[in-house]
């Protein structure tokens, strides 16, 4: 056993003493169906070795995780003017906020909290032409998967839930910085995070972001270095929401996480992951996971810092 598997091994008991501290999130009320104590990790290394523990191979919503993904297609497509409607910027405020978007004039603060990621919705809508098809093909590929589907209950779910995203969206529309309609971005958007994946697809498919862009499975690039560089930074600054900070200072990794209890890290140069177990804290983010990633930087000693 690698020292890797060995320490993965530990986890779920290392972690369970957070279990009943947080709560599934409910405001999408399909997600508080699921069972709270579930906890799953899985390491997808760059020389190509796969590592699970526990509910690994089980599917979750993706929900914010997606924004990754979504943000890397738009990279390829747009390439850098995609920061010329969104910035790069923590928005120390809560990912659904609405209230930076009027002082800073429909520019969103970035894009991993929810207007950020509309506009993103936007940018992709205006570039491919079966938008839902070729975002699943693009993660299907990415995680050498072709089974990963969205999840209708939790896709619509979250659209009768939808409000303060609508409200984000028309927000953003009236400031010029959404150019397709409203309800097609929305559509679009409430796909790309009711997609139903497990670790072991998400630790594969941010594989590029820790391997300077290179596709996992493929002799060719899904971005260049420079852009998987900014995507790591992005996820460093901004992918944990509000907390952000605590995570830099207690994990140290790359992050991005969901509501549905997910959230992916990188080691650049060596291996991306992904934890789920969906108890959240009161910033939207898994707290078994954000304790589980403590763990393995301390007792494996790979950290970016
Ligand atoms: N679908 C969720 C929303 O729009 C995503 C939020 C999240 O995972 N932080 O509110």
């Amino acid at each position: 056993m690698s020292e890797i598997e060995t320490i993965l091994a530990t986890l779920p008991d290392a972690v369970s003493h957070t279990f009943g501290r947080g709560k599934p999130a409910d405001y999408i009320p399909a997600l508080a169906e699921v069972c709270p104590n579930k906890f799953g990790m899985a390491i997808s290394t760059v020389d190509g070795h796969d590592y699970v523990v526990g509910d690994a191979e089980e599917n979750f919503s993706t929900q914010s995780i997606s924004k990754v993904f979504s943000l890397s297609l738009a990279l390829h497509y747009a390439g850098e003017s995609v920061f010329e409607r969104i910035g790069v910027e923590p928005s120390g405020n809560p990912f659904n906020s609405l209230s930076q978007l009027e002082h800073e004039n429909g520019i969103p603060r970035n894009p991993f909290i929810n207007a950020g990621a509309i506009v993103v919705a936007d940018i992709l809508l205006s570039h491919l032409s079966s938008p839902k098809r070729d975002f699943l093909d693009y993660i299907r590929s990415l995680s050498k998967n072709l089974d990963i589907q969205f999840n209708k209950e939790v896709f619509r779910s979250e659209y009768d839930n939808g409000q303060r995203n609508f409200a984000l969206a028309y927000y953003l529309q009236s400031f010029g910085n959404i150019i397709n309609p409203v309800d097609q971005v929305l559509d679009f958007y409430f796909y790309l995070c009711s997609l139903s994946m497990s670790c072991l697809d998400l630790a594969r498919a941010s594989r590029f972001i820790a391997n300077d862009g290179l596709h996992p499975f493929k002799d060719k690039p899904v971005l260049s270095p420079v852009q998987a560089r900014r995507i790591n930074t992005l996820m460093m600054t901004c992918g944990t929401y509000d907390e952000a900070g605590e995570f830099a200072f207690h994990v140290g990794l790359p992050c991005k996480s969901g509501v549905g209890g997910g959230i992916i890290a990188t080691i650049p140069g060596k291996l991306s992951l992904c934890v789920w177990s969906p108890e959240l804290g009161k910033k939207g983010n898994s707290l078994p996971g954000m304790e589980a990633l403590k763990i393995f930087v301390e007792e494996t000693g790979l950290a970016v810092f």
